[in-house]
C-alpha cells in the first residue's frame, strides 16, 4: 500500500467510496521507513528521528558523546536540532517550513520507578514570541519515542494535506499517513487513532495532538495522551505555552502516535540498576509518607493553591487588579476535591508509576454550550492556573464554567492560561469603557460573563467571529488592534495588558514582589512561571532583602528548573514534597535532600558521577545556548527584557493603590519621601518612579552574575567556560557583547552593577 499510495492526493481518494473505506482500514500511507530499533545505552538510544514533510523525508541522526555532555537530553538536544536545523542566515517565522517541532524526553525518562520520570519536551519557534518556546509536558509520548529508539523527534517543513504520523517502536516502523478521514477535536482524533493502532487496549500508545482553534489562534497548544488504566480511557496532559499547537497545525499535522507496548527498567539500561531502583523507592515511599500531611497532591493536584493565593493576596482576580476576592472561595481545593471523580481511587499519574499521582479528572462531566452540550465527557483538571486563569482573573467564580472552559480548551487545542490572561484584558478594557461590543464582536464582555466567554472560545474553533478572527491571537496582538483600529489609548494597553516578549504572564500577581517581577520579565521565553517562581521566598519570608540575593535566586532556580526539562522529569515531586526535615536545612527553598536523590539518580543511570551543582552546570549550558539562539532571533537583548506591563510591577490605577495604601504609604515613607501633602495620583506616580528604578537595577544585578554584559549577552567568558563556544555561537557573541543597551533601560544608579 505504501509506494502505491505515495502519490495519491486526499482530493482524489474523497471521490471514492472505496478508497475511502481503504483508507480507513488501511490507513493510506504516504511513506514509510523500517529500522533497527537499537538497544539503549544508560539512559540514550543514541540516534534522533528526523521528519521533513514538505517531501516526506525520514532519516535517523546519529548522537554523539559531545552532544550528550554539552545538551544532556531533552530541551537541550531540542534546541542543538533546532539550531543546526533552521537557516542561520536570516531570522526564522513560525510559520516557515524551516521552522521545527522537536519533541525529546531525557536520559532519565521513561523509568517506571521514578516520580515523575514521564515528561516530554517540545520547542519550537513561537508565533507569539518569535524565538524558541519550551514546553514540559506529561503523558507517554516522550518516553515511548525513547524506546522506539529515538532520543528526539524533529519535524520541519509543511505538508500539502493533513497527515499523521506514526511510530511502530514494537516492529521498528516509521509511517506517515494522510490524515484526512481523521476528525478535529483532539478527543476524537486519539479515540480514532487508539482504535487504530492498539495491540493492548489503548495502553500500548500516546498520542498527540492539537485541535481546530489552533489553524486560527496563536495560542494553540498540543494535548499528549497517556492511558487511565483504572478508568481505562485516554487521559491528556498540555504543552500549553506559546503556540507549539499552531506550529503543529500549520504543518498541517493533525497527530503524532507513538506504540511501544511495554516499557521496563532494563531496556532504560541503566549504569546501575538496584541504584536506579534504590532511589526511585526512596523518592517514592517519602511522597507516599508525607503528601497526605503536606499538600494532599494524590487528592487535590495543584487545585491546592487557589486557597493559599489568595490568602497571601497572590491570587490574580480580575486581569491581576488584585490578589484576592471573597468569592474566590468558591474555586478552592475543598470544592475541587468533591468535583473530582474517584480521588484516590483512579489511576492519576500521568506517568506510569508516580507516587504523587496528581493529574485528576472530572468523568461524566455534562457540558452546558458547545458541540458536546449535553453529553457526558471527561475533563482533565482543572488545574492550578486554569482555575486562577479562567477563574478568578476573569471573576468566574462556578467551578462548572471553569470546568467547561478547560473542556473546550484541550479539545479545541488552546492554552488555557493565554486564554485567561487575554480574557481578563479584554474584559477590563471592556468594563472600563475602552472598547464596546463593535470591537467585541458583539460579545458583553463584562467580568464574570462566562456565557460569552465560551461564546469566544466557540468561535475560536472556526475561525469565525471576534473570538476565530481577533481574540486567538493573543494580547500582543490585541493591543496593536484595538489601537489601530478602534483608537484605545496604547498606554493604557501597555499598562494593563499581561504579555512579555509576547506570551501572556501565568497566573500570580507580581506586584509586591520585586524578585518574582524579576522572575517573569527576565525569562527566555516570556512570563511562565516553570523558570523561576520566587514570590513566597521574597514577599511572604523575606529572605532575599538585597538586589544581589535576589540575583543569585534569579540565577540558581531558572538554571535548576531548566534541568528537569533536561532530563524528563516532571518538577512537582521536587518540592511539592519535601523532606519532613527540609525546615532545618540551610536552604530550604533549593529542597536539598531531592536535590541529592536527583544527583544519585543521574549517576546511576548515566554512570557519571554527578553532585548537585553539576546539575545545575548541565542546565547553565542549555540556558545560556537559549539565550543566544534568542539573540540569533532579534530579540535576546535587554530591550526585550524591559519594560514589562506595569501591572506586573506596580498598582497602575489611583483606585489599585488605595486597596493596598498602608503598605504602598510606608514604601514611599522607607525611602525618605514626605508624602503628608500628596494626593492619591501623585503618591501612586512616586510609587512608579521608584518601582521602575528598582526593575531596572534588579536586572543590571541578574545579568550581572549570569555573567552577562549589561546589554544582557552571555560573555565570551562565560560561554568559554561552559563549553558552548562552537564557532557560531561565539559570532553572535562577539558580535553583540561590545554593544551598549539603550539608555532608557538602565537605572539612574549604577549600585547594582558595579
Ligand atoms: S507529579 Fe503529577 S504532573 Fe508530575 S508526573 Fe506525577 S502525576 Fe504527572
Amino acid at each position: 500500500m505504501g509506494a502505491m499510495a505515495q502519490t495519491a492526493t486526499s482530493a482524489n481518494c474523497e471521490l471514492s467510496l472505496t478508497c475511502y473505506l481503504l483508507r480507513v482500514v488501511c490507513k493510506m500511507t504516504l511513506k514509510e521507513l523500517e529500522y533497527k530499533i537499537p538497544k539503549l545505552d544508560r539512559g540514550y538510544a543514541n540516534q534522533t528521528l528526523y521528519i521533513n514533510l514538505s517531501d516526506n523525508t525520514i532519516k535517523i541522526k546519529s548522537v554523539d558523546e559531545k552532544m550528550k555532555k554539552t545538551f544532556t537530553g531533552g530541551k537541550g538536544f531540542d534546541l542543538w536540532l533546532m539550531w543546526n536545523g533552521l537557516p542561520k542566515d536570516r531570522v526564522v517565522k513560525w510559520d516557515d517550513p524551516e521552522n521545527e517541532i522537536c519533541i525529546a524526553t531525557g536520559p532519565l525518562g521513561g523509568v517506571t520507578q521514578y516520580p515523575g520520570a514521564g515528561k516530554s519536551i517540545v520547542t519550537s519557534i513561537s508565533p507569539m514570541t518569535g524565538i524558541p518556546i519550551d514546553s514540559n509536558v506529561g503523558g507517554y509520548f516522550g518516553p515511548n519515542l525513547k524506546m522506539a529508539g529515538f532520543d528526539a523527534l524533529e519535524i520541519q517543513g509543511k505538508a500539502k494535506s493533513d497527515i499523521y504520523v506514526y511510530i511502530d517502536g514494537d516492529n521498528g516502523k516509521i509511517e506517515i499517513h494522510d490524515a484526512s478521514d481523521l476528525p478535529d477535536t483532539a478527543y476524537e482524533i486519539t479515540r480514532v487513532l487508539t482504535e487504530r493502532h492498539t495491540e493492548k487496549d489503548g495502553k500500548d500508545l500516546s498520542v498527540v495532538t492539537s485541535g481546530p482553534a489552533a489553524e486560527y489562534a496563536y495560542m494553540g497548544c498540543l494535548n499528549f495522551s497517556w492511558w487511565d488504566m483504572r478508568r481505562n480511557l485516554p487521559r491528556y496532559k498540555q504543552a500549553g505555552r506559546g503556540g507549539i499547537g499552531t506550529v503543529f497545525r500549520n504543518k498541517k499535522v493533525k497527530a503524532l502516535v507513538a506504540k511501544v507496548s511495554k516499557i521496563t527498567l532494563n531496556m532504560n539500561a541503566p549504569d546501575d540498576m538496584e541504584g536506579v531502583k534504590q532511589v526511585g523507592r526512596d523518592h517514592s515511599k517519602e511522597i507516599l509518607n508525607l503528601d497526605p500531611v503536606q499538600n494532599r497532591m494524590r487528592v487535590i493536584g495543584t487545585a491546592h493553591l487557589p486557597s493559599i493565593m489568595d490568602e497571601f493576596d497572590l491570587l490574580p482576580t480580575r486581569n491581576f487588579r488584585t490578589g484576592s476576592d471573597p468569592e474566590a472561595k468558591a474555586l478552592f481545593g475543598d470544592v475541587w476535591e468533591k468535583t473530582f471523580s474517584n480521588v484516590g481511587k483512579g489511576w492519576d499519574g500521568c506517568w506510569r508509576p508516580c507516587a504523587i499521582n496528581c493529574s485528576h479528572c472530572i468523568v461524566g462531566f455534562v457540558p452546558k454550550t458547545g458541540p458536546f452540550k449535553g453529553k457526558s465527557v471527561v475533563v482533565d483538571g482543572p488545574e492550578y492556573e486554569t482555575i486562577a486563569g479562567c477563574g478568578s482573573n476573569i471573576a468566574v467564580f462556578d467551578p462548572h464554567y471553569v470546568a467547561e472552559i478547560n473542556f473546550y480548551a484541550d479539545a479545541y487545542g488552546i492554552d488555557t492560561i493565554s486564554f485567561g490572561t487575554t480574557m481578563a484584558f479584554v474584559m477590563e478594557l471592556f468594563e472600563e469603557g475602552y472598547i464596546n461590543e463593535k470591537a467585541t464582536g458583539g460579545h458583553k464582555l463584562n467580568w464574570g460573563a462566562v456565557k460569552e466567554v465560551l461564546a469566544v472560545l466557540h468561535e475560536m474553533a472556526t475561525g469565525e467571529g471576534f473570538g476565530g478572527k481577533h481574540f486567538g491571537k493573543g494580547t500582543h496582538y490585541l493591543k496593536d488592534y484595538f489601537g489601530k483600529e478602534f483608537g484605545v489609548d496604547t498606554n493604557v494597553m501597555q499598562d494593563i495588558g499581561m504579555e512579555h516578549k509576547g506570551l501572556e504572564y501565568s497566573e500570580y500577581v507580581t506586584k509586591e514582589s520585586l524578585a518574582q517581577q524579576g522572575g517573569y520579565g527576565l525569562t527566555l521565553k516570556g512570563p511562565q512561571h516553570d523558570e523561576a517562581w520566587l514570590i513566597f521566598l521574597d514577599q511572604v519570608h523575606n529572605y532575599m532583602p538585597t538586589f544581589e540575593d535576589k540575583a543569585e535566586a534569579l540565577h540558581y532556580f531558572p538554571m535548576w528548573r531548566t534541568w528537569f526539562g533536561l532530563n524528563g522529569l516532571c518538577k512537582l515531586p521536587w518540592n511539592d514534597v519535601v523532606p519532613a526535615d527540609n525546615s532545618d536545612t540551610d536552604e530550604p527553598a533549593k529542597v536539598p535532600g531531592h536535590v541529592a536523590f536527583y544527583a544519585r539518580f543521574f549517576t546511576a543511570m548515566t554512570g557519571r558521577k554527578v553532585s548537585g551543582d553539576d546539575l545545575v552546570q548541565m542546565s547553565e549550558r542549555v540556558y545560556n545556548f537559549q539565550r543566544i539562539f534568542n539573540i540569533r532571533q532579534g530579540k535576546g537583548l535587554r530591550i526585550n527584557d524591559s519594560n514589562p506591563p506595569y501591572r506586573s510591577v506596580g498598582p497602575v490605577t489611583d483606585w489599585e493603590y488605595e486597596s493596598r495604601q498602608d503598605r504602598y504609604d510606608v514604601q514611599l515613607k522607607e525611602i525618605g519621601m514626605d508624602i503628608t501633602s500628596m494626593n492619591t495620583s501623585e503618591k501612586n506616580k512616586a510609587l512608579r518612579a521608584h518601582r521602575e528604578e528598582r526593575y531596572k537595577c534588579l536586572t543590571d544585578a541578574t545579568y550581572k552574575r549570569r555573567g552577562w554584559t549589561r546589554n544582557g549577552v552571555p560573555t565570551s567568558h562565560t560561554v568559554k567556560e561552559l563549553g558552548i563556544d562552537f564557532p557560531d555561537v561565539m559570532a553572535i557573541v562577539k558580535k553583540y557583547e561590545g554593544q551598549e543597551p539603550p539608555a532608557d533601560t538602565l537605572p539612574e544608579s549604577d549600585e547594582a552593577w558595579v
